[in-house]
């Protein structure tokens, strides 16, 4: 039985894996290039902040152009990596379980967790690789009541050379992608074809039999007994809409603000990034050397790279953005944002201040990239994980699933529901 799998981040990447597993002749269809890590010094940037070549965040193409930026609204930008691996060759490799929402739909995801934990290798990065000031935060975090923890990562840390550019790609292959996942399996049961694009879902009466795409000039159809659509919160909406499929206006982003602060030679970029962090109910807070802010958002330009402080709140927003068949994305602040994002400045700010980071305090670009939510499962989809809606043989396996924001990681959450859904794919298609 042919597969298609569209997107190789972390739901594509298990999906095309397990239906490789059982059988299934898998074609992964991916948008983006193959991935390549920023390898060379970047600090020569530096120099050109504020200039016409690093003008804004859209600059990013110039500098790595495995980076897709959209403009959200005036008070939101995103970032998704449109490259082999998806977001995970761009992540920081932090994994922890966010189940936020799933109790409320009756869906247990214990045993996939479980199942994807035991085959990876879970290492905090230990203190004594942390900066001075990273150390010191996290005991100013303690002693205020914060009870920060160092926080699970899928490093090989005998690798890592803590140069603090994760979001780069990893020069050194110390980092978890979802590459690693279906690597085994390329030429033995799975192909993949990168920079190239669905466009849409082909429909035979009620079922998809197919996918439109296109590659450099050229268009092509491809058919298929089964498609997965995994390309993310954004893309795999934008596919349903171009299909004539209500995907839907529930698009959470987990917003980013890094407040920056200064002190001299503190050099927060030389370490692996989020290396501990604090969970509020709505948020988390951890130490980050935000590298878009430091590049294109104009009120970080005054502060040297090497004195540059950051600690990042990432928020569980409001799930209310939406998708247009061309990509476009419109999504805003609520007012609860803001008044979380007010709530969680003053605590960065109180915890900075407690280490000895000066300021002025300046709020960093506001931003999302954790993408979900547009096609939220509801409690009658969890059976089948098959939203009703979707034509027979069509089935999505990603974030997009996820009906809450998390404010959290959201790579193993996305790889548990990713396994869920193809095991119940490949039951269903062993009846016919
Ligand atoms: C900068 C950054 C850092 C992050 N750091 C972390 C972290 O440390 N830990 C963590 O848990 N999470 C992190 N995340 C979030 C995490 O990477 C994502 O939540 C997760 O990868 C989502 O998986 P997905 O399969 O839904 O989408 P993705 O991983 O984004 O995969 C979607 C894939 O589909 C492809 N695609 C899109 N449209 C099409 C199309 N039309 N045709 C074909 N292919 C298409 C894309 O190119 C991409 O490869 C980070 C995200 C960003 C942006």
């Amino acid at each position: 039985m042919r597969a298609i799998v569209v997107g190789s981040g972390a739901g594509g990447a298990i999906a095309a894996r397990e239906l490789a597993k059982s059988g299934f002749e898998v074609t992964i269809l991916e948008a983006g290039k193959p991935f390549r890590p920023l390898t060379h010094k970047v600090e020569w940037l530096s120099s050109l902040r504020g200039s016409w070549l690093l003008k804004d965040e859209n600059s990013i193409k110039h500098v790595f152009p495995h980076y897709a930026v959209t403009r959200a609204s005036a008070d939101l930008a995103i970032f998704r990596g449109v490259t082999e691996g998806g977001c995970t060759s761009i992540a920081c490799g932090n994994m922890v379980r966010a189940e936020s929402g799933l109790k409320e739909i009756g869906l247990d995801l214990s045993d996939e967790f479980e199942e994807i934990e035991k085959s990876l290798t879970f290492s905090p990065i230990p203190r004594e690789r942390w900066r001075l000031l990273t150390q010191q935060m996290y005991d100013e975090a303690e002693q205020l009541g914060y009870n920060p923890k160092p926080t699970p990562k899928v490093d090989d840390l005998s690798k890592c050379v803590g140069c603090g550019y994760c979001e780069l790609g990893c020069s050194t292959g110390a980092k978890w992608d979802s590459r690693r996942v279906y690597k085994d399996y390329l030429g033995k049961g799975i192909s993949l074809l990168t920079n190239t694009a669905v466009q849409r879902v082909l429909l035979d009466g009620s079922r998809a039999c197919g996918v439109l795409t296109s590659h450099n000039e050229s268009i092509e159809k491809i058919n298929a007994d089964v498609i997965v659509l995994s390309a993310g919160g954004i893309g795999t909406a934008q596919i349903l809409k171009s299909s004539g499929l209500p995907a839907r206006d529930n698009l959470w982003v987990d917003v980013v603000l890094t407040v920056g602060g200064v002190m001299k030679d503190s050099h927060m970029l030389n370490e692996p990034p989020m290396a501990w962090f604090i969970k509020k109910d709505k948020y988390i807070l951890s130490p980050y050397f935000d590298l878009l802010s430091f590049w294109f958002h104009k009120p970080w330009k005054d502060v040297a790279m090497q004195d540059r402080v950051g600690m990042m709140i990432k928020l569980a927003d409001t799930e209310q953005g939406t998708v247009a068949a061309n990509g476009t994305v419109k999504k805003s602040l609520t007012k609860t944002d803001i008044e979380c994002l007010d709530e969680a400045r003053n605590e960065a700010k109180q915890i900075m201040e407690a280490s000895g980071v000066v300021g002025p305090f300046v709020d960093g670009m506001v931003h999302g990239g954790h993408l979900g939510g547009t096609v939220p499962l509801t409690k009658d989809d969890v059976e089948t994980m098959h939203p009703s809606w979707l034509p027979r043989d069509l089935w999505v396996a990603d974030l997009s699933l996820m009906p809450r924001s998390q404010g959290l990681p959201a790579m193993l959450t996305t790889l548990a529901l990713s396994l869920r859904v193809t095991r119940k794919i490949i039951k269903e298609k062993s009846k016919s």
